[in-house]
């Protein structure tokens, strides 16, 4: 890459093809380090490449996990030798009846809730492990509303590290239970997620040897996401979807996918041919949503009240940087209310098979919302992100579904029942 910036000389960190980390407002470039704000101006930092040439063949050849993509990652170049969950390599798979139902021709899912702890969050902790490992932490640490506790928690366990996690004292009891099994230690806090994330920056400045995967890792954290663009491009036969729709919680997933898919174009990877990126949010948590609608660049906070709570981040970091995404691809954000939230569970669990938890639901209906609105075109190819399995989010759809009838051990009442259904 040819540039007259001289760049701060680089470390003795083997974080792969990683160089140093660059500030996404001002541009100040600074060595590899667990840093994730300016010096200069506080404004996030991000890491920047020098990448080597990569080939389609090599990473085919790779591993069946996101570690198939490590030349493309911020991790050690052995990343994939030492014990973790190997996340990633998720299926993609056409939706033809969801499709029919909503209006799109050609629709595929990626369906991240096969990961090993069922969510997408397993690809971006492992990212972070890997890059914590080298940076010389030894315990794993995060703020959640629920799905990056259980990957914390899991990834430390197979590690054999110490992990700490702090939630929202309110948090649905399987995610508690499914955090707490792994043998971490587990905070509840008095409060929101926003309280917790607040409190973990404040732990992250005290704790020097914790790696809040989110805070102070979070730069190499967040790189985790592109994989979820490197497969659905790869499983696609090695190109880009027209359409694709993200859910959003602090934004971060739908900028990387967004990333993802341009760094391929650059490296020669895919063809690249123009895409657009949809933000999908509940209505009861919607600030990029509104931000989107009033055309600011801002994203005011809000209190949020969904059942989505995997999604439900008031404060979104990457708020701002969805907004920037979507505007330049010609995308858009909006958002659903709870009820056509479970809509979409029980859509896409009738019509695919699969049981998502509610962040599924929120891309589903909202999908329906853009199509009906005309802001997704139905004759585009479209891949909606699929990112949690329902089985955390049972209470979502406990009081909607259940028995079609309950019948006497005899065949003539279950034929009875039949009629009356
Ligand atoms: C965390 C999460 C997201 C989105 O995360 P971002 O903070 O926007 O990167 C989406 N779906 C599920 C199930 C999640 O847990
Ligand atoms: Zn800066």
């Amino acid at each position: 890459m040819a540039t007259t910036v001289a760049h701060p000389t680089t470390t003795s960190y083997d974080l792969g093809p990683a160089r140093w980390l660059s500030c996404r407002e001002c541009g100040h470039q600074s060595p590899l380090a667990p840093e994730f704000a300016c010096a200069e101006c506080f404004g996030p930092l991000e890491i920047a490449y020098g990448f080597g040439p990569v080939t389609r063949a090599e990473i085919e050849a790779g591993p069946k996990s996101i570690w198939r993509y490590r030349s493309l990652l911020p991790v050690p170049s052995d990343v994939h030798l030492y014990p973790n969950t190997e996340p990633g390599l998720t299926r993609l798979i056409r939706a033809d009846r969801l499709g029919a139902e909503l209006g799109i021709k050609n629709l595929w899912l990626k369906d991240d809730t096969g990961n090993p702890t069922h969510s997408f969050k397993d690809r971006v902790v492992a990212v972070a492990l890997a890059a914590a490992r080298e940076l010389g932490f030894r315990v794993l640490a995060c703020p959640s509303t629920g799905n990056l506790a259980n990957a914390v928690a899991a990834a430390a366990a197979r590690a054999g590290w110490r992990s700490v996690v702090l939630v929202p004292s309110s948090l649905e009891p399987a995610k508690i239970l499914m955090t707490a099994v792994y043998g971490t230690t587990l905070i509840a806090v008095d409060g929101n997620y926003d309280d917790a994330n607040r409190l973990a920056t404040e732990l992250a400045a005290e704790e020097e040897d914790w790696a809040f995967v989110n805070v102070n890792v979070r730069p190499y954290y967040a790189e985790g996401s592109k994989t979820l663009g490197f497969e659905v491009a790869e499983q696609l036969g090695w190109r880009l979807p027209e359409q694709i729709v993200v859910p959003v919680a602090s934004g971060s997933q739908l900028t990387k996918v967004d990333k993802a898919f341009r760094e391929l174009g650059e490296l020669g990877l895919v063809e690249p041919v123009p895409y657009r990126m949809f933000g999908a949010q509940a209505t009861g948590c919607s600030p990029v949503s509104v931000a989107f609608a009033e055309g600011h660049d801002v994203v005011r906070p809000v209190r949020p009240d969904t059942i989505a709570r995997s999604l439900a981040i008031g404060n979104p970091a990457d708020g701002p940087y969805v907004l920037d995404s979507v505007r330049r691809t010609g995308g858009a954000v909006t958002d659903v209310s709870d009820a056509e939230v479970v809509d979409g569970i029980r859509l896409l669990a009738r019509t695919e098979g699969i049981f998502a938890e509610t962040a599924g639901g929120v891309t589903v209906a909202c999908t329906r919302k853009l199509v009906n609105a005309g802001q997704l075109d139905p004759d585009a190819d479209t891949v909606l992100l699929i990112t949690g399995d329902g089985l955390k989010t049972l209470d979502a759809v406990a009081d909607q579904v259940g028995p079609t009838a309950t019948v006497e051990p005899t065949t003539a009442s279950v034929r009875s029942a039949l009629c009356a259904v």
